[in-house]
């Protein structure tokens, strides 16, 4: 086979790239390691800055976001028992969608389908040749027969764990890496959510976080031990757990159910540098990872998506190399201050045992601060609706 743009993995990142890309007439074939099934049954990201939905506007696929979506002006930071709201509108202007990530993927994947695009799902044994030489291409494995498709380009959107990264000589590359000594344990439930809002609590007993997908579904999430696994939770101690780390009149507005999907995730934050090898190019998670604290994975997934398709399209257009040669430093650039942000989120809101009563009682005087002074709050809601690409 012989495309334009060889995109490997087909969660958001790569879908969005493909269906930009397709929009402007630049061919492009997905290769994706798990069925199409498996990509729609993974439940991450909730929140979508304003710069996400215009992108997912440019692409022709939000017409159910706007229909189904619900636009958030605010959020509650939750400590010493009562919550405070963060009128995110007020300070920055701007509001975040909630709209999840399956529905974004779900939206994709059928206007992929509108258009005729090819997505092969489940390729097995994804390998990446020649891409530092003017003629780079995929090999794969589809029901025991090597496959072959040479391309201008390749966009490695396979997440953290994909090929395209470790497909890169380890000298070519620095790593730079926090792994947090606790994970999120999160809950999906058809429940109604405890508040219009999202409410991020810290609490002497780890940080919970009360947030939904629709009217009648809640995403809810509690701080453990890394060590934890799934079955050593029922729901009904999550439930408590949950209560206990909330300030009351919230906990008595959570309404529990049995969980439709439980999982756990590891919180990290990574960045690998440069993001551009030759004709190889890094997007979305394949380079960078932040804790969920802050909302931001999906969010960067789309920044890098539209710095690379931009550069692409200047590239097919007038064949100017100039977009290309910078997409990695301007994409970084971003990368970086949503890395800080998330990384100060996760540390002004969670457990953090190893910093004791002194880190403690800074935490307290952070919280309080950020909930009293304009200057403070304004400087969260920046962050939290997105900077600008
Ligand atoms: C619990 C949790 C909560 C989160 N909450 C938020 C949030 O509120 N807001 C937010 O913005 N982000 C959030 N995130 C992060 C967000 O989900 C990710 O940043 C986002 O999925 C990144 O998209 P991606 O397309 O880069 O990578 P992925 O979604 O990981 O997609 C990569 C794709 O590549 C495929 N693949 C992997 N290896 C190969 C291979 N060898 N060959 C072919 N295909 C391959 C995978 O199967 C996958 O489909 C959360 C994440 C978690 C775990």
């Amino acid at each position: 086979m012989r495309t334009q743009v060889a995109i490997i993995g087909a969660g958001p990142a790569g879908l969005l790239l493909g269906q930009l890309l397709s929009r402007a007439g630049i061919d492009n074939i997905i290769l994706e390691r798990s069925s199409a099934d498996h990509v729609l049954s993974r439940v991450r990201a909730g929140v979508l800055e304003g710069g996400t939905v215009a992108l997912l506007d440019e692409a022709g696929c939000a017409d159910r976001l706007h229909a189904e979506g619900l636009v958030h002006n605010g959020i509650e930071i939750a400590f010493s028992g009562e919550c405070h709201r963060i009128d995110l509108k007020r300070h920055s202007g701007r509001s975040v969608t909630v709209y999840g990530q399956t529905e974004v993927t779900r939206d994709l994947m059928e206007a992929r389908a509108a258009l005729g695009r090819p997505t092969i799902y489940e390729a097995a044994n994804v390998e990446l040749h020649e891409f530092d030489t003017a003629a780079p291409y995929v090999t794969f494995t589809r029901e025991d027969i090597t496959e072959r498709i040479d391309a201008d380009f390749i966009a490695g959107c396979d997440g953290f764990h994909g090929i395209s990264r470790r497909s890169v000589p380890t000298a070519a590359f620095s790593v730079f890496e926090r792994v947090y000594p606790f994970g999120w344990l999160g809950v999906l439930a058809d429940v109604p959510p405890a508040a219009d809002e999202l409410i991020y609590a810290r609490h002497a007993r780890g940080f919970a976080l009360c947030s939904m997908r629709s009217p009648t579904r809640s995403r809810y999430y509690i701080q453990t031990d890394a060590a934890d696994k799934v079955e050593m939770w029922t729901d009904d101690a999550f439930w408590d757990e949950l209560r206990r780390r909330v300030p009351a009149d919230a906990a008595d507005r959570v309404v529990t159910g049995p969980s439709l999907e439980k999982s756990m995730a590891q919180l990290r934050s990574f960045v690998a540098e440069p993001m551009r090898f030759g004709r190889l190019f890094l997007c979305g998670d394949a380079a960078h990872i932040v804790p969920p604290t802050g909302a931001k994975g999906l969010n960067l997934a789309a920044s890098d998506v539209h710095y690379l398709f931009g550069a692409i399209r200047d590239y097919f257009d007038s064949r100017s190399e100039a977009a290309l040669d910078t997409y990695s430093a301007r994409a970084l650039a971003r990368v970086w201050k949503a890395e800080r942000f998330s990384w100060w989120m996760t540390a002004a809101l969670h457990n953090l045992p190893e910093q004791g009563a002194f880190g403690e009682r800074l935490q307290i005087a952070e919280l309080d601060y950020l909930t009293h002074s304009d200057a403070a709050a304004s400087v969260l809601a920046e962050n939290y609706v997105g900077l600008p690409y």
